[in-house]
């Protein structure tokens, strides 16, 4: 593997290429990998089977916790402009009593959290990925055909050409496992309905979690709009996605009551929901970080904040290895996988948990929810617990 490597966009026939770590996967936890480590020593190639900027299309808004934040500005990915802040986050369910609030008094900081289009989080971390070229090569619109992971070696097909790509260290940056024997599968048989609506008056910055015996449903601040992340049982997401304007902004306020009225809504789409937990997230020189590691469903939006911290986290333990160090030594991977479990499976756990108490109708568990939510609203130091949850991950615990 000692031919010279022609920049990624010269690649015309079939060709190697030899680095330290392929990275499978340049949705926001792989680029926010390969970032982390754009001033290490170590050689990064960064694929995804899309072509660039695919995620323009993409209709979900995500709620990045302050920890995101503050990590995304160290990796000179944080857009401020972006971004809409949440100052307060009510949580109530209907057709019971008992409500919480939570507000950034609870933590004394600026914004509980922020909320931001997946494609501008993508546009964001690809755009300071462009600055550190070439130190990481980015080869978009390859499809992988194998890896050789006891090797590291992986070979994808890009358009006509082949290349095969020798490395140390294979990453999965991949989204959701396909292969459920890979992984435990819990099927929710629920569906996301996404939309943004227009909320009058206007948000005031305050984010809703409201459980139905449906499912969650939440309504996030988003520039001048709400985001909505309306779950309903699988067989229903199809009528909900077809109502006109009018039908499903009365059927958004059904749930709400007289709380919440709205003006206008914009398209919708669903997306299926399970929970998948790979069983290993390390192998010989291979690691799995983000939602190719767990995708958990998004009640309390866990996902990419969870799956930031695995990158983050991984991309340190790599970073102190001592100079000539191989990224793929098992012990500092095992490590790794180590540590990252309480956070993964206290996320995993926290997130179906909260689905499956809320989302049924029954009469005592819904007594027993609303006395939780009463708890919750007076009880500051388990406020402020729940609160350090969402932001910080495992580290909430003291
Ligand atoms: C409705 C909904 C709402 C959500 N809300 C929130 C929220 O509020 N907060 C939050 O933190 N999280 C939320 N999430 C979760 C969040 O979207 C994911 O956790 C996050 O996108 C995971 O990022 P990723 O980079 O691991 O995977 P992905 O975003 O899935 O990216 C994977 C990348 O890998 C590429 N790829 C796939 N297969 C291959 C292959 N074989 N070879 C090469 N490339 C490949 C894909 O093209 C893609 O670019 C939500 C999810 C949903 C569905």
């Amino acid at each position: 593997m000692t031919e010279p490597v022609p920049p990624a966009a010269l690649l015309t026939h079939d060709a190697t290429l030899d680095t330290d770590i392929v990275v499978i996967g340049a949705g926001p936890v792989g680029m926010a990998f390969a970032l982390a480590l754009a001033d290490t020593p170590w050689r990064i190639a960064l694929l995804d089977r899309q072509p660039s900027g695919a995620w323009a299309g993409d209709p979900r808004a995500l709620a990045l916790s302050h920890g995101t934040r503050q990590l995304l500005g160290r990796l000179g990915a944080w857009r401020e402009q972006a971004g809409t802040p949440i100052h307060t986050i009510h949580v109530s369910q209907q057709g019971g009593f008992g409500r919480t609030l939570i507000d950034t008094a609870d933590l004394a900081l600026p914004a509980l959290g922020h909320v931001m289009r997946y494609r501008d989080l993508a546009a964001a971390l690809a755009a300071a990925i462009a600055q550190r070229q070439p130190a990481l090569q980015w080869l978009h619109g390859c499809e992988t055909l194998a890896i050789d992971a006891g090797d590291a070696r992986v070979t994808v097909r890009r358009g006509a050409e082949t290349l095969r790509i020798a490395a140390r260290l294979v990453v999965h940056a991949e989204g959701a496992p396909a292969a459920a024997t890979e992984a435990h599968v819990f099927d929710y048989r629920q569906h996301a309905v996404l939309a943004e609506v227009r909320p009058r008056p206007g948000h005031g910055h305050r984010a809703w979690e409201r459980f139905t015996p449906d499912g969650p449903l939440a309504l996030l601040p988003l520039g001048e709009n709400y985001s909505v992340v309306f779950t309903v049982p699988a067989e229903r997401s199809a009528t909900l996605c077809a109502l006109d304007d009018a039908s499903f902004l009365a059927a958004l306020r059904a749930r709400f009551g007289r709380r919440l009225d709205f003006s206008a809504c914009g398209p919708r789409s669903a997306w299926p929901l399970a929970l998948r937990l790979r069983r290993t997230r390390v192998a010989p020189r291979e690691a799995w970080i983000g939602n190719a590691a767990q995708t958990l469903h998004p009640v309390s939006g866990q996902g990419f904040n969870l799956g930031l911290r695995d990158a983050w986290e991984l991309a340190e333990r790599l970073a102190a290895l001592p100079p000539g160090s191989d990224p793929g030594e098992a012990a500092p991977l095992a490590a790794w996988a180590r540590a990252r479990n309480a956070d993964r499976l206290g996320s995993a756990a926290f997130t179906d948990g909260i689905v499956r108490l809320f989302s049924n109708d029954l009469a005592p568990l819904r007594a027993a929810r609303g006395l939780g939510l009463l708890a919750l609203d007076l009880a500051p130091p388990l406020r402020h617990f729940v609160a350090r949850r969402m932001i910080w991950g495992a580290r909430a615990w003291p």
